[in-house]
């Protein structure tokens, strides 16, 4: 929104000392309140310009009949949205050499060689992704592919020094050798279902982490905001619906809105 009222009290502090914002923080979580109206500036990094979605539901809980209705639900959640408004409101984060459009998804797959176990680290994540894309279980990584691991319920992801249904609901990175990719804990909270059922919560949520990655696949280093983060930070927890499924509102610099 744009503000008439001058500033009383300085910008916050740059996140100098630590990454860039790349997390859904918890309905319950204060967000931290600016001054100064939200705009994202481009940082000269790569973008996901047509972006192509690898699905993986990471554990054998995945197989159980009570979870495949929601896992039916994100794969054709994904064939809808990779096509849909919420891609084409999108472009205007295009830059030179990089038009932002739509995606596809690649695929999707049940991933039951190990298990997440109750809780997960990142790095082990990430050690997982490395490890099945270098042999063949999972597509190769071009310049546009983004990963979502999806993990069962009961499993708590650790990134950062903070940890699902704790502080986060869902978070996307890079690793060092540039495998995007997003996580996506079992919203079995309050702080991640948001008032919302679990699937309407992960959907929300999954298009947060799916327009950052794809406007900001290294954290910080595409459309960015020092004082609010990324584009789905700036809107966290708004909802509008489209073609049925519950999606979040995402920073609009042209609209200066939540659109
Ligand atoms: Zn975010």
């Amino acid at each position: 929104m744009a503000t008439t009222k001058k500033a009383k009290y300085p910008r916050q502090p740059k996140f100098e000392h630590q990454r860039p914002l790349r997390i859904v923080d918890l309905h319950t979580a204060p967000r931290i309140a600016s001054t100064v109206s939200p705009k994202l500036t481009y940082r000269g990094g790569p973008l996901l310009a047509s972006v192509q979605v690898f699905a993986i539901f990471w554990g054998d809980a995945w197989n159980n009949p009570a979870n495949s209705p929601l896992l039916t639900h994100m794969n054709e959640f994904f064939d809808f949205v990779l096509t849909s408004k919420l891609l084409d409101q999108l472009s205007e984060y295009s830059v030179p050499g990089q038009s932002v459009g739509h995606g596809t998804r690649k695929g999707s797959t049940v991933f039951t060689t190990s298990e997440p176990g109750k809780s997960v680290t990142d790095a082990s994540i990430q050690a997982m992704l490395q490890t099945e894309i270098a042999s063949g279980i999972f597509p190769a990584a071009s310049s546009n592919s983004l990963y979502f691991v999806f993990l069962p319920p009961g499993t708590q992801v650790a990134q950062g020094g903070s940890k699902s249904c704790q502080t986060f609901c869902g978070y996307h990175d890079a690793t060092s050798d540039n495998i995007f990719y997003a996580v996506m804990p079992y919203p079995g909270c309050t702080g991640c279902e948001g008032g919302l059922a679990i699937p309407d919560a992960l959907t929300s949520t999954s298009s947060h982490e799916l327009c950052e990655a794809i406007t900001d696949p290294v954290p910080g280093k595409g459309w960015y905001d020092d004082a609010n983060g990324e584009i789905g930070d700036i809107c966290a927890w708004k909802t509008k619906t489209l073609g049925g499924y519950t999606v979040q509102l995402e920073w609009s610099n042209s609209a200066d809105a939540c659109v």
